[in-house]
């Protein structure tokens, strides 16, 4: 994949693609033509999910390590501190930073037994995210690392103050960007803003985007999540189970809305949630005013 040839005008959004590292030979196909189409947008980054449980540390090693051998992108690998001994983890960023990764997106995780089961720490392992995140810088403060922001508040949050006490945490321990859970009413973002600022938090809160190419499958995934989806949002799918053309242009609709709105309200930096596939986040991007790079220096 050749090098981007200009770097994007500095008026024009800054952004960053979130990938799932892919199951099967097929499935990584598909990621690298989904790589291919969007690496001339320029991002600031990629990040590649670690599985729930570590289910996939294997798997987001290879296709961050190939990332950086193919690319030019800076790859950002997650990790979560959920059934693993501190050695291991400490083994798994000294691997990374081996190999040349210098940014790890590191979260707490889901409870080992699933969404809405208690959350079960390691006995030897990193109790907390804030844990994970000075663990990492401890060793290697050159390593960036960005962590989760809620604007609903994670579910098992008491209350906001609680939650963005961890936010609070995190920034203290050394992350210096903070990337949101999905959300579909851009007030919850504001307002979630305005109350990490007023806690003294200045790094980037950026909102982070699903485009949904099956909203039925979304919905209830990031329900599970702690995400509100608001009944306008529904009723816009309304009728189209059965009809995915219609969808993707509906999809791609409310999204652009979204984040064209965003971006009038000044927010200048979006990381979008793929799900491994290029053409709603490359429309939307377009509707932003970038470009790939090379189309960018014809213009
Ligand atoms: P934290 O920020 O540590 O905690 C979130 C909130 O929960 C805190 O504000 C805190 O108040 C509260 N909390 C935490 N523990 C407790 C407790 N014991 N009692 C009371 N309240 C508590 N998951 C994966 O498995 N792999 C991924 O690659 C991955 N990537 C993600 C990327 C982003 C940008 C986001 C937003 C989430 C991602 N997740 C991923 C999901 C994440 O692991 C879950 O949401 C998990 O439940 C919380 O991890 P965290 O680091 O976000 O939590």
């Amino acid at each position: 994949i050749p090098a981007p040839a200009t770097s994007r005008a500095q008026s024009q959004p800054a952004i960053s693609f979130e990938f799932f590292p892919p199951k099967t030979a097929e499935m990584e196909n598909s990621l690298w033509e989904t790589i291919s189409r969007l690496a001339p947008l320029t991002p600031n980054f990629v990040s590649v999910t670690y599985g729930a449980g570590g289910s996939t540390r294997e798997r987001t090693h290879s296709t961050i390590a190939r990332i950086l051998k193919e690319t030019d992108l800076l790859p950002a690998a997650h990790l979560t501190c959920v059934g693993a001994a501190r050695s291991e983890i400490d083994d798994i960023v000294g691997r990374y930073h081996e190999t040349g990764v210098r940014h790890i997106v590191a979260l707490r995780g889901d409870p080992p037994g699933g969404i809405g089961t208690p959350y079960l720490t390691h006995p030897d392992g990193y109790q907390t995210s804030p844990e994970l995140v000075a663990g990492i810088k401890k060793r290697f403060p050159d390593i960036e690392v960005s962590v989760s922001a809620y604007p609903e508040k994670h579910p098992e949050s008491r209350n906001f103050d609680a939650d963005i006490d961890t936010l609070k945490a995190k920034v203290d321990a050394g992350a210096t960007r903070a990337i949101t859970q999905v959300f579909f009413d851009n007030d919850l973002y504001f307002r979630y803003l305005d109350r990490v600022r007023a806690r003294g938090i200045d790094i980037p809160i950026v909102p982070g985007i699903m485009p949904m190419h099956n909203f039925k499958q979304a919905r209830n995934f990031v329900t599970r999540a702690g995400t509100t989806v608001p009944n306008w949002l529904a009723e816009k799918f309304d009728g189209l189970d059965d009809d995915a053309e219609t969808r993707k242009l509906v999809a791609a609709t409310v999204v652009a809305g979204q984040v064209q709105k965003l971006n009038k309200h000044g927010v200048d930096t979006f990381h979008f949630y793929t799900m491994n596939r290029a053409d709603l986040v490359f429309a939307i991007c377009h509707l932003l005013g970038i470009r790939p790079a090379g189309a960018q220096k014809a213009a």
